[in-house]
Parts: C-alpha cells; structure tokens; sequence
C-alpha cells in the first residue's frame, strides 16, 4: 500500500476542497401550474410532464 511521504498542509488540503461544496438542484417551471420541478420529472405538484397528465395530482395520490 502506498504511503504518503509528506503530511499534506492544511492550504494544500483546503484549497482541494475548495471544490466539494454542494451545488443547487437545477429546477425549471411547470408548464401547468407553474410550480418548480426538477427538468426531465414529472411535476410533483400537478402531476403533468411535458403537457400531458400523466398521473393525478400528488394530494390525491397519497389517500
Ligand atoms: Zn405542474
């Protein structure tokens, strides 16, 4: 197994890490209702994707 030679420094492991911070999910706007949803799902809130209804809506759903 491979050892590291030098203790990496804090500046060193910092500056690594600098590019690990969680991102924003990319929403877009339902073409229905206008709600946010995640691109390429069906809209959570309405139940359409792409213009069409394609189950009922989430509240109906759940009874
Ligand atoms: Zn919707």
């Amino acid at each position: 197994m491979a050892v590291p030679r030098n203790r990496t420094s804090n500046s060193r492991k910092n500056t690594r890490r600098s590019h690990h911070a969680k991102k924003p999910k990319n929403t877009v706007s339902c073409v229905n209702c206008q709600a946010f949803r995640i691109p390429h799902t069906i809209c959570e809130s309405c139940g359409f994707y792409h213009t069409r209804a394609v189950k009922t809506a989430a509240a109906t759903v759940a009874e």
